[in-house]
């Protein structure tokens, strides 16, 4: 007969090991099983140490019953669990919904969670010591001194007791002798001290106090709620938003604070600390790795109760989230296209849905999106019209290129110098604004037109006339400034096309010759020069600017009275539906620089469409007129918010590869319904580092499922092979 298990087989048999589902950090579909080796706790959550292959990799127990799918014996053990808490439950639940929603890998998503290995066991504990109930045998005055300063009940370090009761060490050892002390273990100090909510509050004007009082109200309900503060530059948003953040540290809550550049934002921490007594943990790339593997550690322990953060931040495991805001809601650094493609702003709206806590967005000029949102009654607006106190937005004009042109050779119009002129004699700064890293755009013979080209991107080589190169802002490759033209051997005949802020720089040199003049680019210098300058600009150590995007945000420049917008329309000439409002965001930023203390400013912008909505918007300063338009048109286009976009890129060595891919992907494509696909074309970068793009778009109603007809897309076709990569970019910027 058969071998059935007789009563005592089954009886004796080994208990079955356990095994959970393991989500490494890798492109895998879904999580691995692992054995818990017996006495070992792990919960899901926990983060641990499992083999994979040869190597290590950091893992994460994730929910749902693990149900392996390979032979048992073949499972591997967890080698270690770290000793740091769980993630919680509703941080599990948004790693798993940003992982549905962009279609990217659990693990890939995962991994921005657990960024920081090494703090992922404990700090080494310091040694402190404690007074005890015993007295000294005699009192000197240092002894009364240091028991005195230690009578707070605290752990302190020897040196740091020493030096704040003005003993030497030799005291505290004979204290210690004499049993005065008792020595322990005490937690290893905080990154950051706590904020105090009620430190030095700043009273409000009536309509920041309404404001106040609708971001608090939700704070202090403490349910998802999602409000959009809306005001112009300068009208006190920021003090708003910092009572819904104390009425969250009251209620012993976490609070994190979301910018777009954070690295640039070291006036902002000066002005959290005024208000609340200590600064914000920071939380982004610029940080060194010690500090890093601190701050994430404090965060989910607790220790640290504000972070200010890049997008990233969205991904630190808090232990007890309370608060988002979302400052500048509406800039595109917001969203990060690598690896896993997402818009930190929507992200933050469903991790404050889970975690169930109040959203605070903020904007001088909030995305379409969020004002349709705002609109509609999905999130709560809060409007700033005018500026705090006495200072009045900039007047702004256009300055008719056509009409007014500059100069042979340079940019600048006359009607714009003299304006610079008027305002440094007054004593006061201005500055100019240009989006263009680098001194010129493009290299040209003027002998025979030949380009110089990125041989990797399909994008020009910039010229940087202070570094002597020419380089591609896609890839990084760079080469000596040339002089002779590889395509017909001409010498010096090698022309620099259009401007970059190097270039205006040196235009401003020739008409002002006197003035202090600093040249503000990311490329120029590193975070720390650049918060250096920026410090000095805003003591009035410069008369003028000339800056890239780096100057328009959030800078607080109280003598600057004059902007100057060298190329408005700049951003509206590539075609993406979406220029307009990036323009006329960029705009109102920029020249909402000026006049941020009650000097009369100006703004004063070079267009070659003064008729352009965006530029008439501009200087009407009729906000309401231009947001109907355009969202006018997205409804009647069904594009976002009224439609959904994704996009499928597919990248591979060659052309050819890529397109033909691209191709086969469409035509295996599911029968669409309501859903339409566009191309495949190049993509807007058609190469970068030498890989070729072809962009399919997937146009759909707000009703369709976009995440479910494009995992089918990607099913149906062929796997890709040899060098071939598939990526998907939900919501995507440009389209
Ligand atoms: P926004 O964030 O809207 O650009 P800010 O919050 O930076 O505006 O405020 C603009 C300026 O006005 C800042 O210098 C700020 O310190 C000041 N300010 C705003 N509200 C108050 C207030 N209630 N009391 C004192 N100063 C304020």
């Amino acid at each position: 007969g058969k071998d059935s298990p007789t009563l005592l087989d089954s009886l004796f048999a080994a208990p079955a090991a356990r095994t959970v589902p393991v989500l490494v950090p890798m492109p895998a579909p879904k999580p691995y099983s692992y054995l818990v080796p017996e006495h070992m706790h792990v919960e899901p959550g926990s983060i641990v140490q499992v083999p994979l292959g040869p190597r290590q990799v950091m893992g994460l127990v994730w929910d749902g019953e693990d149900k392996p799918d390979v032979d048992p014996k073949k499972l591997k053990s967890i080698t270690h669990v770290f000793d740091c808490p769980p993630l919680k439950r509703d941080m599990r639940a948004f790693l798993d919904w940003v992982a549905a929603y962009t279609l990217s890998p659990p693990g890939l998503v995962a991994r921005m969670a657990l960024r920081a290995p090494a703090a992922l066991d404990p700090e080494p504990m310091v040694e402190g010591l404690r007074l005890t109930a015993a007295r000294p045998d005699r009192m000197t005055p240092a002894r009364a001194r240091v028991i005195e300063t230690a009578s707070n009940g605290l752990f302190w370090t020897r040196s740091g007791l020493a030096h704040a009761a003005n003993a030497s060490s030799s005291v505290i050892d004979g204290l210690l002798a004499q049993g005065v002390f008792e020595t322990a273990f005490m937690p290893p100090p905080p990154v950051v001290a706590a904020p105090e909510p009620d430190h030095a509050p700043v009273s409000l004007d009536p309509g920041q106090a309404r404001a106040a009082d609708v971001v608090c109200a939700a704070a202090r309900r403490g349910g998802f709620d999602v409000a959009l503060i809306d005001g112009v530059t300068g009208s006190g948003k920021t003090e708003v938003y910092f009572e819904a953040i104390a009425e969250t540290l009251r209620r012993g809550r976490q609070v994190l604070i979301l910018l777009p550049e954070i690295a640039l934002t070291a006036a902002f921490l000066d002005r959290f600390e005024a208000r609340f007594g200590a600064k914000p943990a920071e939380w982004h790339s610029e940080l060194a790795p010690r500090t890093r593997e601190k701050v994430w550690r404090q965060v989910t322990e607790g220790g640290v109760r504000v972070v200010a953060g890049a997008r990233s931040a969205l991904f630190l495991p808090f232990s007890d989230l309370g608060l988002i805001i979302v400052d500048e809601e509406h800039d595109p650094a917001y969203k990060q296209e690598d690896r896993v493609f997402y818009n930190a702003r929507d992200m933050a709206v469903v991790r404050a849905r889970l975690g169930d806590f109040p959203l605070v967005l903020v904007s001088a000029t909030p995305s379409l999106e969020s004002r349709v949102n705002g609109e509609i009654g999905r999130y709560r607006p809060v409007h700033l019209p005018t500026r705090f106190a006495e200072a009045a937005l900039p007047d702004l004009g256009l300055i008719d290129m056509r009409r007014h042109p500059p100069a042979r050779g340079g940019f600048l119009s006359p009607v714009l110098i003299e304006a610079i002129g008027k305002t440094v004699r007054r004593g006061e700064q201005a500055l100019l604004f240009l989006n263009r890293r680098g001194y010129a755009p493009l290299t040209l013979c003027r002998v025979c037109g030949h380009r110089f080209q990125c041989p990797q991107c399909s994008s020009w080589l910039v010229e940087h006339r202070f570094r002597s190169q020419i380089q591609c802002h896609h890839c990084g490759y760079a080469e000596r400034t040339p002089d002779v033209c590889p395509e017909c051997g001409t010498f010096d005949h090698l022309a620099a096309c259009g401007p970059g802020v190097e270039r205006i720089a040196e235009e401003i040199d020739g008409h002002f010759p006197e003035a202090r003049t600093i040249v503000l680019s990311s490329d120029l210098m590193g975070v720390k020069r650049l918060r250096l300058e920026l410090e000095a600009i805003a003591k009035g150590e410069a008369d003028i600017v000339v800056g890239t995007q780096l100057v328009a945000k959030g800078h607080n420049f109280p003598l600057m009275t004059l902007v100057g917008v060298v190329d408005a329309d700049l951003g509206l000439a590539n075609g993406d539906p979406r220029a307009a409002e990036r323009t006329f965001q960029l705009l109102s930023q920029v020249t909402g620089r000026a006049g941020r203390t009650g000097r009369k400013s100006h703004g004063l912008i070079q267009t070659y469409q003064p008729a352009h909505p965006v530029m008439q918007a501009i200087v009407s300063g009729d906000r309401e007129q231009f947001y109907e338009r355009e969202t006018t048109e997205r409804e009647r286009a069904l594009l976002p918010p009224f439609g959904r976009l994704a996009a499928i890129i597919v990248s591979a060595d060659t052309r050819g590869e890529a397109e033909t891919h691209a191709r086969a992907l469409r035509q295996a494509a599911p029968v669409p319904g309501d859903i339409r696909i566009l191309g495949p074309a190049e993509a807007p970068l058609a190469m970068i580092r030498g890989r070729h793009r072809f962009r399919l778009l997937v146009h759909g109603k707000r009703s369709s499922d976009m995440q479910a007809f494009m995992r089918a897309m990607i099913a149906a076709g062929p796997k890709p092979r040899g060098t071939l990569s598939v990526q998907v970019d939900i919501d995507p910027q440009s389209f």
